[in-house]
């Protein structure tokens, strides 16, 4: 009974233990379970992936992840492997993987692997770690995985990568170098890896760009920069000098840009360098070819006006005067024609060398080309000071030359003009001591004249056309026109006169009473005069050839054509030439070109007179020579200056004047002709007066050889009875 009391109570005991053991159990199987389902929400919460394998490399758990990358779920790929996800040979290295890791029961650590998916061809990269599960005995029984997705990372990776390569080849190819600063302006980088820059890394970081050894602005301040960078905002070409150590100097440019970091807060400048150098040194090489006369290094006209613009300025602020000299070397011209233009060049340097050796280093020598120099003389007390610089000017400009083993004597002539007197301008300072210098010609050159405004100006234009004069015969730009002279008595024409003209490129039509006074100061009137003569006498032919009655041409002469050695021979030619009858010509001579030297007149025309030409004082009345002394010439006819013609109908002393001339020619057998005859009442008093001749617009202006034809027949075929007005008084 005991027993079997004790074999209930041991039952009860057993079965009380067995009760106890199974809740103990269901609590930790309760338990298990709970933890499982933290296991599980943790690892499908990770955004890692998470997966273990059994030793063959299939799956027994893998997380949300893992699944979502293989495009499928956690539950469909327990049991599967790699193969049926991933393309053949990715899954095979997969799997190598965690079989040597089985094998080896050693961890693969944070390796990056690439996946792509089979189905859908999209990759990704993995950063992934695989180790061994081992029992407690140490066997590999299982290995977990896990996996991070750093696609991302190793696009961004990448994108940096290339930028930083796209960077150095830039900086490398560029002649350019980099630099950055930091918020207090300091060089923090500085790249410069074709050296480029001058400057060595370690002379520029850590160092304000403003206190960079042997560096300074081109610009005259800081300020600006000072401002654009106070604003935080770009700039751009920043120029500076630099004297390198070795002492070379060199031209910087430099670009900047803020930096800002995510904050908006400002970080410093980047930006590059630039050596502008050479760009410098050509500007310069321009500037000075623009301002420098490349013949004797000396100030152009651009030049000199700008630094006499600046003289003016300090002379009118300190009340000081200054001085302009103009000076042009006599008859250089010769020199450069008979020894050529290389012994020009080296006259023209020598000159420019004397000049500056006599003055002071503040005064300046400037050259306008040609032979023309000019000088400033920027302090001035007064004027014998100048007049003593223009001696020695003089002085040194006459010592001999030797120029290809010929000794040469030039000299010059100088203008002087004086701030403020003779001008407050540089316009007018220049004009005046070029007019003055014209003066110093006339004065007979090798001497200097201060600008006094009696001095007859001439004009800018005047100086362009003595230029242009001496091309105009080569490029035959002279022509004729032709006035007609009208017989007083018959109303017919009684003979032409030619007048030259010029029709210049630019300026057009030019008259012979601009022109001639120049071509007779260079001499080229004998070379224009020559033309003349020639053209004149052929076009009286060829009239005579079409049919016109024949005619008397009257042709001009200028003093200086009346006096070359070769006039006769000059003049017969053309009658030679030009198979003129010598008749038919007439030389038309001034009063003043006669009575200069009378008894070399008398035989230069008694010499034309031979050949059968006839001759004419022009303009007469206006040279104070007396008939009486007309007398003595061998003239055929006097032309009454126009200026008495002009005021016959209102000056009563006019009309007698020309009356008397009129009157006197006569009882010399002289045939009288009236000049610049404008209207019909000046020649009804011609006519009158029994003038033999009337010239003038009335009758016909200058014009063409052709035209000259159509007025002749015209005249041929008129039928009015002359005198025109019937019924005159
Ligand atoms: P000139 O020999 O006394 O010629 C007359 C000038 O008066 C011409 O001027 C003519 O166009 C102008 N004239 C004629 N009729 C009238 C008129 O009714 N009213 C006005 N107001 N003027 C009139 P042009 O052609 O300008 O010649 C000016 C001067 O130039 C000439 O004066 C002559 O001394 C000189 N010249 C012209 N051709 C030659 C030339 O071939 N050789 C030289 N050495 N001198 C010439
Ligand atoms: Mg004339
Ligand atoms: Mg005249």
């Amino acid at each position: 009974k005991q027993a079997e009391f004790n074999a209930r109570d041991e039952n009860a005991e057993l079965e009380k233990r067995v009760a106890q053991r199974t809740a103990e159990l269901q609590a930790i199987s309760t338990t298990l379970e709970q933890e499982r389902n933290l296991m599980r929400t943790l690892v499908d919460a990770v955004p890692d992936s998470i997966f273990i394998k059994d030793i063959n490399s299939k799956f027994l758990l893998a997380n949300d992840a893992v699944a979502r990358g293989m495009g499928t779920t956690p539950e469909n790929l327990i049991g599967r492997d790699d193969f049926d996800f991933f393309p053949q040979e990715m899954a095979q290295n997969f799997f190598e993987d965690e079989q040597t890791v089985v094998r080896t029961g050693e961890g693969l650590v944070n390796r990056e692997e690439k996946a792509v998916n089979k189905e859908t061809g999209n990759m990704r990269w993995f950063l992934t770690t695989k180790l061994p599960v081992r029992n407690d005995k140490g066997e590999t029984v299982a290995l977990v995985g896990i996996g991070r997705d750093i696609t991302l990372r190793r696009r961004a990776e990448r994108a940096l990568r290339e930028s930083e390569a796209r960077f150095r080849s830039l900086i490398e190819l560029s002649s350019d170098w980099y630099w950055e600063q930091d918020a207090e302006l300091q060089f923090i980088e500085f790249e410069d890896p074709n050296n480029k820059s001058s400057y060595q890394r370690d002379e520029v970081l850590g160092k304000d760009l403003k206190v960079l050894p042997g560096t300074e602005l081109l610009s005259e301040s800081w300020i600006e920069y000072d401002d654009l960078v106070a604003e935080r905002s770009p700039f751009r070409d920043l120029e500076l000098r630099r004297v390198a150590g070795n002492g070379n100097t060199y031209f910087i440019s430099l670009t900047g840009l803020p930096v800002f970091d995510e904050n908006g807060k400002f970080r410093g400048y980047r930006g590059i360098g630039r050596d502008i150098t050479e760009r410098k040194r050509s500007e310069e090489h321009i500037h000075y070819l623009a301002t420098h006369d490349s013949l004797t290094s000396l100030p152009n006209r651009f030049m000199f006006s700008q630094i006499l613009n600046l003289a003016i300025e300090s002379s009118h602020r300190y009340h000081r005067k200054l001085a302009v000299l103009f000076i042009d070397l006599d008859r250089f011209k010769n020199i450069n024609d008979t020894l050529g233009h290389e012994a020009g060049d080296f006259l023209l340097r020598e000159m420019a060398m004397r000049l500056k050796q006599c003055l002071r280093a503040s005064d300046v020598v400037g050259r306008f080309g040609g032979d023309e120099f000019v000088i400033l003389l920027p302090e001035i007390e007064n004027t014998e000071q100048i007049a003593t610089v223009a001696k020695k000017i003089l002085a040194a400009t006459i010592n001999p030359i030797d120029i290809n083993g010929q000794e040469c004597r030039v000299t010059a002539s100088i203008g002087i003009s004086l701030y403020p007197e003779d001008g407050i301008g540089e316009q007018t300072l220049m004009k005046n001591a070029d007019i003055a210098m014209y003066r110093a010609k006339e004065e007979g050159k090798n001497n200097y004249q201060f600008y006094s405004p009696n001095i007859e100006a001439r004009s800018l234009e005047r100086l362009v056309l003595e230029n242009n004069l001496r091309m105009a015969l080569e490029r035959n730009e002279f022509f004729l026109h032709y006035q007609a002279k009208r017989n007083l008595q018959t109303g017919k024409i009684a003979g032409v006169e030619a007048l030259v003209r010029w029709q210049h490129p630019e300026l057009g039509i030019i008259s012979p009473a601009q022109f001639i006074p120049l071509a007779e100061e260079t001499g080229l009137i004998v070379l224009i005069g020559r033309w003349v003569l020639k053209t004149a006498c052929a076009q009286n032919v060829a009239w005579l050839q079409q049919g016109l009655p024949p005619l008397c041409m009257a042709v001009n002469l200028s003093v200086r054509q009346f006096f070359d050695e070769n006039l006769i021979n000059d003049v017969a030619d053309a009658l030679s030439e030009s198979g003129m009858q010598p008749q038919l010509l007439e030389m038309e001579i001034t009063e003043g070109m006669v009575m200069q030297d009378a008894e070399r007149a008398i035989r230069i025309l008694t010499a034309i007179k031979a050949l059968g030409v006839r001759l004419a004082i022009d303009d007469f009345g206006v040279g104070y020579s007396s008939l009486a002394q007309i007398k003595r010439f061998p003239i055929d006819t006097l032309k009454v200056d126009s200026s008495f013609i002009r005021d016959i109908p209102q000056n009563p002393q006019d009309r007698a004047i020309t009356e008397a001339i009129i009157a006197m020619g006569r009882t010399l057998s002289l045939t009288v002709i009236a000049e610049g005859v404008e209207t019909q009442e000046q020649e009804e008093f011609l006519r009158d007066h029994a003038c033999d001749q009337s010239q003038g617009y009335y009758f016909s202006k200058p014009i063409s050889p052709e035209d000259f034809v159509s007025f002749m027949k015209a005249q041929a075929a008129s039928t009015s009875v002359y005198p025109l007005a019937a019924n005159k008084k």
